[in-house]
């Protein structure tokens, strides 16, 4: 399988394409960006990596990086975690509260924010410097020290963080949240600001592709069964309210960020990332998922 022509002609028809969408301006900071930036990285099982684009410029990795904090809290936690978070999609926006009200305080799932507070939680109960820990696991899955946390992205979602305060604090009143809140949310919005190109973001994935092995850490970051299951979540609930649109069109496992990128697994073939800033109505980039749908078409496996 030639990857590095697949992706190059998926890059050239999406770019003919002219799909257009609107950046994330709910954090300012995010409103910055120019727009029209599209890279493609993918990279194989033996390491082998293909690009295309601005494949190798930093970008907000923001909510992908809900994938890295929930491996490290299920491999800390296992099964026990589940009883604080459920694993059902939620078909509401990201960052909605009503849910959580009628659920009795268990978020719907370790994606939205309110299960992401949860497992950041989680992280802040078990180590002294969660957001080193993280940015540490990061940098090891990757192979290289890559992450960088934007400090101005950090503080400008900080400053309009009312909502996910209030998440915070609602969790808390059902004593679902066991650390300060103030102190939780600083490692959130840290990991949620964490810069990475498609290249070091294919691979921090490359594990999820290959039954929980990762060849950058040359480690076993997660049980095969305790992969597969990552992949299930982030196949039903991976894309917001738009997870059923995403498996009906591409197929494969993955995670979206308001930033625009989207990783995903292709599982024992590859891990990409793709991103494009230009985000649908649902936040999830337009062009990579128009990307990852045509790649998907191109390929001669599928997961189902
Ligand atoms: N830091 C963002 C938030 O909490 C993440 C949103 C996202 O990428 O889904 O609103």
């Amino acid at each position: 399988m030639d990857y590095q022509e697949i992706i190059e002609e998926v890059y050239d028809q999406v770019q003919q394409e002219n799909l257009r969408g609107k950046v994330a301006t709910y954090i300012p900071e995010l409103a910055d960006i120019h727009p029209e930036q599209f890279g493609i990285a993918l990279v194989d099982l033996n390491g082998n990596v293909f690009g295309v684009g601005d494949y190798q410029m930093p970008f907000s990795i923001q909510s992908i990086s809900k994938v890295h904090t929930l491996t490290m809290v299920f491999h800390k936690f296992n099964t026990q975690l589940w009883y604080r978070v459920n694993v059902e999609p939620s078909g509401n926006p990201f960052n909605s509260i009503a849910q959580l009200e009628y659920e009795k305080g268990i978020p719907r799932n370790p994606f939205i924010n309110a299960g992401a507070l949860v497992i950041t939680d989680a992280l802040c109960s078990k180590y002294e410097q969660p957001t080193k820990q993280i940015t540490d696991f990061i940098n090891e899955i990757s192979g290289k020290n890559c992450v960088a946390i934007n400090q101005a992205v950090k503080n400008s979602e900080k400053n309009h963080g009312e909502r996910n305060t209030a998440l915070a604090y609602f969790l808390k009143s059902y004593k679902n949240f066991d650390n300060p809140v103030e102190e939780v949310l600083d490692v959130y919005f840290s990991h949620c600001a964490m810069e990475m190109n498609c290249v070091d973001l294919a691979k921090s994935f490359s594990f999820l592709a290959n039954d929980g092995f990762s060849i950058f850490a040359n480690r076993q970051i997660l049980s095969e069964s305790h992969a597969r299951r990552v992949n299930a979540i982030m196949l039903t609930c991976g894309f917001y309210d738009e997870a059923g649109e995403f498996a009906y069109r591409v197929g494969m496992p993955g995670k979206s960020g308001v930033g625009g990128g989207v990783a995903a697994v292709m599982p024992h073939k590859f891990s990409i990332a793709v991103w494009s800033p230009e985000l649908n109505e649902k936040g999830n980039s337009v062009k990579a998922i128009r990307a990852l749908e045509l790649l998907t078409d191109k390929l001669s496996f599928s997961l189902f």
